[in-house]
């Protein structure tokens, strides 16, 4: 009798905390506590055992149905209270949980990271600067005098008279060939300012501009580099291209271009039609721009190139409006 008193009762609190729903727990009192139930079936059976066990036997039987009743009754509460604030709310309390979004890097990050990553993995080492710079390090040390036409290009943002928002990240060459003596690898990725606002360009921007200084450093060595960090960043098949340019501070300069990774140089809208991408500026160091920092042109030459990591970002992930980038859409951003 004691032994199937303490099966009925444990067996009957796991039913109950198993019960998930509100409307299986009137079914569960009717099965368990009810005038037909199982313990009160158990209870009647009392009359049958001896005297002496009668008394405490009657207690158990007892305290045990107490003890389910309060535990049915906290189990009804918890219900009434979910259930009372879910109705509150207009909420269905059957309907999956809703999971925290995880957020992630934003693409212009994730492709500044990969283009880092390729770079370090050539031995280039990242040095980050200041994003107010003196115009001394943003022009003149680049061989861009006051009144040069190439500041033209650069539709800069004056803080005053000496201090400029940096429109490229070439400042951190300069910086580093004063403090440094060759042979010298390094990056420079950060953020750049210009004057300007359309689909394809945005007031503030991401460039990662590097250089190479060393004895004997060749065109060669320029276009060994830049075209296996293309072939990491693309497809090792990409077709590349080096097109006669004009930097102050690089000579000769060159513009590099890929070959349309959205049409596969048929010709599409992305690429006008020509079948190439113009994807980066690059050229060897200009003899004037190591005699600033003192470095002799005759025992030392060296290359820097520089790329919009944006660019990069569109034409990697097929975006038309580079102005997505900074609209902080979710929807867009959760792509990525
Ligand atoms: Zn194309």
């Amino acid at each position: 009798m004691e032994e199937d008193l303490r099966r009925l009762h444990s067996e009957a609190h796991e039913a109950l905390a198993a019960i998930r729903a509100p409307q299986d727990l009137e079914p569960f009192r009717v099965k368990y506590l009810g005038r037909k139930g199982r313990f009160t079936l158990l209870m009647r059976q009392l009359g049958q055992v001896s005297a002496e066990e009668r008394p405490r036997l009657g207690k158990l039987a007892n305290d045990l149905k107490v003890a389910l009743d309060e535990a049915l009754v906290l189990k009804e509460a918890e219900f009434g209270a979910g259930a009372a604030k879910a109705a509150r709310a207009g909420e269905d309390l059957t309907l999956p949980g809703r999971r925290q979004p995880f957020g992630r890097l934003h693409p212009v990050t994730q492709v500044m990271n990969e283009v880092c990553a390729i770079f370090e993995g050539l031995g280039f080492a990242v040095a980050e600067g200041p994003d107010v710079e003196t115009d001394f390090y943003n022009f003149e040390a680049l061989n861009i005098p006051p009144h040069h036409p190439a500041r033209a290009m650069h539709d800069t943002f004056y803080v005053n008279d000496t201090l400029l928002l940096r429109t490229h990240t070439s400042p951190m060459q300069v910086r580093t060939m004063q403090r440094e003596r060759p042979p010298l690898r390094m990056i420079a990725p950060g953020k750049v300012y210009r004057c300007d606002s359309d689909i394809t360009h945005t007031p503030m921007f991401h460039q990662v501009e590097g250089f190479l200084v060393d004895r004997k450093v060749s065109f060669a060595d320029l276009k060994g580099v830049l075209a296996l960090f293309i072939g990491k960043m693309f497809d090792p098949k990409t077709a590349i291209r080096f097109r006669p340019s004009f930097f102050p501070f690089t000579e000769p300069s060159a513009e590099v271009d890929i070959g349309c990774v959205i049409c596969g140089g048929s010709g599409c809208r992305v690429c006008k039609h020509t079948g190439w991408l113009e994807i980066l500026g690059a050229g060897m160091i200009d003899p004037e721009v190591f005699k600033k920092v003192g470095y002799d042109p005759e025992e030392y030459t060296g290359f820097a190139f520089g790329l919009g990591i944006e660019r990069i970002a569109m034409l990697k992930f097929g975006i038309t409006d580079i102005r997505l980038f900074y609209e902080n859409d979710l929807r867009f951003l959760a792509q990525f």
